[in-house]
């Protein structure tokens, strides 16, 4: 274990032979990484521990499901994997077989403990033991760093998400992450069946709303399986999904400001029940007068009774434009 100079307790973990250990081949990982319910209980009863709630602790025991997770990444030898949540080790074991390099973020020191020894063969994995976020709206700098060391130490690292995530901030990292230097050119990851709902919903939807509305801007979107509470322990209450996100470049480029873009979403939709141009007004109360936002919302033949969840999502970003451009015009 090491302190990098950011201050990270990290792991690097060295390969006692020559090549990679390959997950699927090598009986000993095989063995070891079968995360079936009887390997987990037996683990957790031998450190004396329950799985917490708090912290999204469902572990992914359907190893069919572990595999299709894995392989809808479509890893290649160049991959940076990020991962949210190592839990005891299982997917990041897998992970690491395929890429060049595996972050790894656990928040639960035992859990962390629990992976160190699973993942001991390894030599391309960087263990993180803290909140993979500093709060709802930023990523925790030394994740950051970390990912930009890893991708950095990679010929032509490319980086991608991978993970089962903790569901209580599964939202904040696929949201934050669109809005980081290195963005994961993928993000395939296990997540509640509502959130994939809420991201994948068309306009006039009831799930439609600024997360669909902020990644359907920035990435294409694939719902890859939807999943039972079973394969899952302990069992959550809800459908779970596994979603594969493609960040498209030249989506991204077609917004000239996507942290205005982003804020101007999550403005829009604060107010549901209300008209947009109410709702613009307030947003825009300390730049723009009420009729300079009724002369933007003309332009879009937007009329009064006009509400944000009828707009596509082409329809937004013209509106955030003509808005930006307003504001601009009268800075
Ligand atoms: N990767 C394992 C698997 O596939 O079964 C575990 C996934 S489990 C759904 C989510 C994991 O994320 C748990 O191990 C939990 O402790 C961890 N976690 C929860 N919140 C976190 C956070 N803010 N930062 C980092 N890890 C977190």
């Amino acid at each position: 274990m090491r302190e990098s100079r950011a201050g990270i307790r990290a792991t690097r973990f060295k390969v006692s032979g020559t090549d990679q250990p390959n997950w699927i081949d090598s009986p000993k990982m095989a063995k070891q990484n079968r995360q079936t319910v009887s390997y987990l209980t037996r683990r957790f009863k031998e450190v004396g521990l329950n799985p917490n709630a708090r912290h999204g602790q469902n572990f992914l025991i359907d190893l069919n499901l572990i595999e299709l997770l894995a392989k809808s990444a479509q890893l290649t030898p160049d991959d940076v994997v990020l991962e949210i949540g190592t839990g005891t080790g299982s997917l990041t074991s897998l992970l690491a077989a395929q890429a060049a390099r595996v972050i790894t973020v656990e928040i639960d020191g035992h859990l962390y403990q629990m992976a160190c020894e699973e993942l001991e063969p390894f030599e391309n994995i960087t263990m993180l033991r803290q909140d993979a976020l500093k709060n709802k709206n930023r990523f925790d700098s030394r994740v950051l760093e970390a990912i930009d060391e890893g991708v950095k130490a990679v010929d032509g690292g490319v980086l991608k998400l991978v993970a089962n995530l903790p569901y209580n901030v599964a939202t904040p990292i696929i949201s934050n992450l669109l809005r980081c230097e290195i963005v994961p050119a993928t993000m395939t990851v296990t997540i509640q069946k509502e959130l994939a709902d809420r991201i994948l919903a068309a306009p006039n939807s009831k799930d439609y709303g600024a997360l669909s509305v902020w990644i359907q801007s920035l990435c294409d979107v694939e719902l890859i399986r939807v999943m039972s509470p079973g394969v899952f322990w302990p069992r959550p209450k809800v459908e779970s999904a596994i979603l594969h996100l493609e960040h498209r470049p030249d989506k991204r480029a077609s917004i000239p400001d996507t942290e205005f873009f982003h804020q101007f979403v999550r403005s829009m939709f604060f107010h549901r029940r209300k008209f947009l141009r109410s709702v613009a007004i307030s947003a825009f109360k300390n730049e723009l007068t009420k009729p300079e936002v009724d002369q933007v919302l003309a332009e879009m033949e937007l009329g009064p009774d006009a509400r944000t969840e009828q707009l596509a999502v082409s329809q937004m970003q013209q509106l955030c434009e003509l808005f930006r451009a307003a504001v601009k015009a009268k800075s």
